[in-house]
């Protein structure tokens, strides 16, 4: 359980097991609560800075889990999502938000122009570049983005555990969602807690959609991730869960690439 680190671009992208040998490319978007010290925190102090705001709890642990099992690349951004969202275009307001949820992010207020293209050029472009270049260096690649949610948001719990996302191609996730009970107990929905609506799609659109290559965005509760232990299990779950999907994709002779 040790993958090969390697990292690079200044810490803003960070690959795992480089040379796995799985078709699966794992991502990791919101892998990092990491703030570089001239952002003074944004401003914020306290919880604030490890909150799911911040980045998604265990869903690093979960990726690199899920990355060893198949033997697959994972590829994950090296700082918070309050410094950059790398699953958000540059032009998406909430890039670089100032609000998240309850928490206001001072140090993303009234951004000019050239701050926000400085962050773009040195957070998102070599996470996007990185991401591209593994994908093209993988044969007949199969995108799987890893996120967590909290279970209490705006006040109100959350009954699903396991959300299911897809974008326009709805090939793997609906194979994913017709076999779940044969891998989880868990309550499964498709496009929960969020959807493509919420704007929540972008790589998916922007490293598989475009190439048709099969894809999947997995978010799974952070309770349910929160220990070592759990991190394992699930991690061992989903992979045997996307294994057997992708098989089923195959006997089916479900096309791989539409370009
Ligand atoms: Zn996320």
């Amino acid at each position: 359980m040790n993958p090969v680190e390697l990292t690079s671009h200044e810490d803003s992208v960070r690959m795992f097991n480089a040379k796995g040998t799985s078709p699966v490319v794992v991502v990791c978007e919101h892998a990092s609560a990491f703030i570089p010290a001239k952002f003074s925190n944004l401003g914020l102090a306290g919880d604030a800075l490890q909150s799911h705001a911040a980045w998604d709890p265990g869903a690093l642990a979960l990726a690199k889990g899920l990355a060893v099992r198949l033997d697959a690349k994972l590829v994950t951004s090296g700082v918070s999502r309050l410094v950059y969202d790398c699953n958000r275009p540059p032009s998406a307001a909430d890039a670089m938000p100032y609000q998240s949820e309850a928490i206001t992010v001072p140090g993303n207020q009234h951004l000019t122009a050239e701050q926000r293209q400085e962050r773009v050029e040195k957070y998102y472009e070599p996470f996007r570049a990185a991401l591209a270049d593994t994908i093209a260096g993988t044969a007949m690649p199969v995108i799987v983005t890893i996120h967590s949610f909290t279970p209490i948001y705006h006040g109100k719990m959350r009954a699903v555990e396991i959300g299911i996302l897809h974008d326009s191609d709805t090939r793997l996730a609906d194979v994913m969602l017709d076999n779940a009970h044969d891998h989880t107990d868990r309550l499964v929905q498709r496009n929960e807690p969020y959807g493509p609506t919420h704007g929540v799609t972008h790589t998916l659109k922007e490293h598989a959609l475009v190439n048709g290559h099969w894809n999947v965005m997995l978010e799974v509760r952070n309770d349910l991730i929160r220990e070592t232990d759990q991190q394992e299990q699930m991690a061992e779950s989903i992979a045997n869960w996307l294994a057997d999907a992708l098989a089923r994709l195959q006997d089916d002779g479900v096309a791989q690439c539409q370009a």
